[in-house]
């Protein structure tokens, strides 16, 4: 009788598991069909020079517009799409498109594209990364490469060793959410870092003292370091002013520009862009 109950017992909750998982496999059955469907899009956000106020270049953000689903975001299919290994398609596809579009953006304007562990991983990735490059004719020295810290906590040689080889080709790495993972200044010793993104968070409660004094750190330690600091989910003018002030170099978020349709960037940059051609 007490088993009977305990099984109830268990039974009771297991009704709201079925559904998660169903709701899961769900989400990964449309996600696996998305890419041939051609439901993918890419957003584009300007990224700002602090001291000039030019656009420099803009970070590829991945959109689903999925039919049945509406406009799903990049935290919710992403993790997903690592779990299943569709990231590696997926995130090739992101490289592809990010560069073709940036192929036609005025000269020097760079190209950022998140890159997940599980695509660093994969064998074929620095080719991959080559191939795209290659096929839209953009420079490598204009692709940013934005990694989060998850994908450093695997140590691994290959790793490093793709880290590595990326870099030697001019392309540049750019370590994203700087501040949120466990280890981020054991990362700067160990690898190869251009630029470090200091995560949104701290850009938001900037207004408290003792986060104001650890984003001047930072930017502290990328001017000692040579690496170049940008700001993320930079909202206010406000904010703006006290990064100015104490030297960051770039600066990303909603008051410089929201995330926009390949089309309009490519309006913005004209008009915004550094103009290394007519001076
Ligand atoms: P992230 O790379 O750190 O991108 C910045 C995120 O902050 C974007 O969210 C952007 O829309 C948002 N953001 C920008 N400015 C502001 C601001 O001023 N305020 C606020 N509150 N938010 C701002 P989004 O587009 O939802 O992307 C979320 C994350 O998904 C990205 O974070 C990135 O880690 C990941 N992701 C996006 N596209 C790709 C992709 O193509 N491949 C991979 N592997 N990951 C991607
Ligand atoms: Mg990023
Ligand atoms: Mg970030
Ligand atoms: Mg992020």
């Amino acid at each position: 009788r007490a088993k009977s109950e305990g099984r109830n017992l268990y039974r009771f909750f297991e009704p709201g598991m079925d559904a998660m998982v169903q709701a899961r496999r769900a989400l990964e059955i449309d996600l696996e069909t998305a890419l041939p469907r051609q439901e993918f899009d890419l957003d584009f956000q300007p990224l700002m020079n602090i001291e000039s106020g030019e656009i420099i270049g803009a970070e590829a953000l991945m959109r689903w517009h999925s039919p049945a689903r509406g406009t799903v975001v990049p935290d919710e299919f992403i993790p997903v799409a690592e779990e299943t290994g569709l990231i590696v398609p997926l995130g090739e596809w992101a490289l592809r498109k990010a560069c073709a579009a940036a192929a036609s953006w005025p000269a020097g304007v760079r190209i950022a594209v998140n890159v997940s562990a599980v695509q660093l991983r994969s064998a074929g990735f620095a080719r991959s990364v080559i191939s795209a490059l290659a096929f839209s004719g953009v420079p490598a020295g204009q692709l940013e490469l934005e990694i989060t810290e998850t994908v450093l906590m695997d140590e691994s040689e290959t790793v490093l060793k793709t880290l590595r080889q990326l870099r030697e080709l001019g392309i540049r790495i750019a370590l994203d959410d700087f501040g949120t993972g466990y280890s981020s200044l054991g990362y700067l010793r160990r690898f190869p870092v251009d630029k470090i993104k200091i995560d949104r968070s701290f850009i938001h409660d900037l207004g408290n003292h003792d986060t104001a004094a650890i984003v001047r750190t930072i930017i502290g330690l990328g001017a000692e370091l040579g690496i170049t600091v940008t700001a993320e989910g930079v909202e206010t003018e406000a904010q703006l002013d006290i990064l100015r002030g104490n030297g960051c170099v770039e600066a990303q978020g909603y008051l410089i520009g929201v995330p926009s349709k390949a089309s309009d960037i490519q309006r913005l940059l004209k008009s915004r862009a550094l103009h290394s051609q007519t001076g």
